[in-house]
């Protein structure tokens, strides 16, 4: 965590000095090692400190990602892999110094196969280009965090979004994977069958995995047909537990919704500035139904009668699509608008998931413990799979807010873990979960210490990361 002192772990420096030497060499322009490109590829998200890497280097194929691990390997030097660096938890700092791989010029969608709802593309797509890509022909792909963030590193760090309810996260949607693996071999885990009894899934070993055992270079996903009708809108609740407990009612009664995503009163003032909105500030659901004109009608209306029976005022609807996008952009903009609310404040953004039946337990004790706290911090969520997020707005050079910060995190874990839940529903690791990982896993940590010690025994990739001791156990 942040606040915390995380030093920067021993460095193998004369090894580093060789490697950045020859891939200047060999790559000129595409190796840089000036100072502000490199802080661009440590931690720029949250209060977690900047580590910036020895060198970036630009690959542009498969072979270039090969070749460079390859060297990295030879003088057991760092490697870490770079999408568009808008992870949470400190997942790109070079923690060991090292090289960093930004693959985001590896940004092209090879093939749409559009008979088998699938198509494979390069780590560095977007997941907004290839949206954007993909519409033209009916299709899209539903994982939407919040940044435009890449392909590669949305795998690598499982993400998930506000579709996630109705469509899955990152390892519901990849279906095989090339990656470059820590002794420079290219492997490919898989094929684009929809399903497989063919080994050990290495697809799902990857997945998650943030660059702690290989390299992404290719990604076959699956795609949804973009649904005959949409439609959505707004509910405010009288409490934030009402909200909550019109959600549980919602999935546990199979309504299929496409996304329900809770606001709380603070965040709903936030988005309101930011994103020149004039939301009611009270808890709020938005709500997204996909299906047919029928099915979407009935969705809403089962909706409807729920949210009534727990405090949620009139349904407002979001019909045109330029409303909806209005509406879902400020949702995906709720970051900035906290960092906004308080202008020179760090933001932590944390996330963690709980058993659905334990949600509005979980958010209620959670806003009490906040506001108990002193802390500025609104909370948001994808409600409809238990997950939600709090983020804190922390005035660094106030010693006592960011105990008290650190405080409420460490029993937010605590609390999520004791109801059966996680530390990280969709966010991963890092360096800056990586403490809580025993207390939620237990001795499975030193099985996942078993496989990187086989699969990467040099501990070049990502060093530090996931795994709270390293290799030294
Ligand atoms: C405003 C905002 C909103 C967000 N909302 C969400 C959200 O709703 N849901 C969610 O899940 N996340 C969210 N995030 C977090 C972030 O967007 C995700 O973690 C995302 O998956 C990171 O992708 P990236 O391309 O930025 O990866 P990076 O930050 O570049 O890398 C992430 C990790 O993956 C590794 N990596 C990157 N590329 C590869 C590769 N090709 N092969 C192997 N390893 C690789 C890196 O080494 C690192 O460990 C949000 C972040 C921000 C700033």
């Amino acid at each position: 965590m942040g606040a915390e002192p995380v030093r920067m772990m021993e460095r193998n420096e004369a090894g580093i000095a060789r490697v950045v030497a020859r891939l200047g060499e060999r790559f000129a322009d595409r190796c840089q090692v000036g100072a502000s490109i490199r802080e661009q590829h440590g931690n720029t998200t949250t209060w977690v400190a900047n580590f910036p890497p020895d060198a970036v280097v630009f690959a542009e194929s498969t072979e270039e990602v090969s070749e460079i691990v390859k060297a990295c390997a030879e003088e057991a030097v760092p490697v870490i892999p770079f999408g568009t660096g808008t992870s949470l938890e400190g997942q790109v700092n070079a923690l060991h110094g090292g090289i960093c791989i930004d693959v985001s010029r590896m940004d092209q969608v090879l093939a749409v196969h559009a008979e088998d709802l699938d198509c494979v593309v390069q780590p560095g797509v977007t997941r907004k280009k290839l949206n954007e890509y993909l519409r033209d022909q009916g299709l899209f792909f539903p994982i939407d965090p919040g940044a435009d963030a890449s392909l590669g590193g949305m795998a690598s760090t499982r993400a998930s979004g506000t579709n996630a309810v109705r469509y899955g996260t990152m390892k519901d949607v990849v279906l095989s994977l090339e990656a470059v693996m820590p002794d420079g071999r290219i492997v490919r885990t898989g094929t684009r069958a929809k399903k497989s009894s063919a080994g050990y899934d290495l697809t799902r070993l990857l997945i998650g995995a943030e660059g702690t055992l290989g390299i992404i270079t290719e990604l076959t996903l699956r795609l949804n047909g973009i649904p005959e009708a949409i439609s959505g809108g707004i509910c405010p609740f009288e409490t934030l537990e009402g909200a909550c407990n019109a959600v549980i009612a919602t999935i546990q009664c199979g309504i299929p919704v496409a996304r329900i995503e809770l606001l709380d009163t603070l965040q709903v003032k936030a988005s309101n500035a930011y994103s020149n909105l004039s939301l009611e500030e009270r808890p709020t659901l938005l709500l997204e139904f996909h299906g047919s004109e029928s099915g979407v009608r009935e969705q809403a209306e089962m909706f409807g009668e729920i949210a009534a029976e727990f405090g949620g005022g009139d349904f407002q609807w979001a019909r045109e699509q330029e409303e909806r996008t209005r509406l879902w952009q400020a949702r995906h903009d709720a970051y900035w608008a906290c960092v906004a609310m308080r202008p020179g404040a760090k933001a932590v953004a944390t996330d963690v998931c709980v058993p659905i039946s334990r949600l509005a337990e979980c958010i209620t004790e959670s806003r009490r413990d906040l506001d108990a706290s002193g802390l500025t911090a609104p909370i948001v969520g994808h409600v409809g799979d238990g997950n939600f997020h709090v983020s804190l707005l922390i005035d660094m050079n106030d010693g006592a807010e960011v105990e008290a910060a650190s405080g409420f995190m460490a029993r937010l874990v605590e609390r999520a873990i004791a109801m059966d839940g996680t530390c990280t529903g969709e966010h991963g690791v890092g360096h800056g979960k990586a403490k809580y990982l025993r207390a939620e896993l237990g001795d499975a940590v030193d099985v996942m210490r078993t496989i990187k010690r086989a699969i990467d025994p040099q501990d070049i990739m990502n060093p530090g990361k996931i795994l709270p001791e390293g290799l030294s156990r």
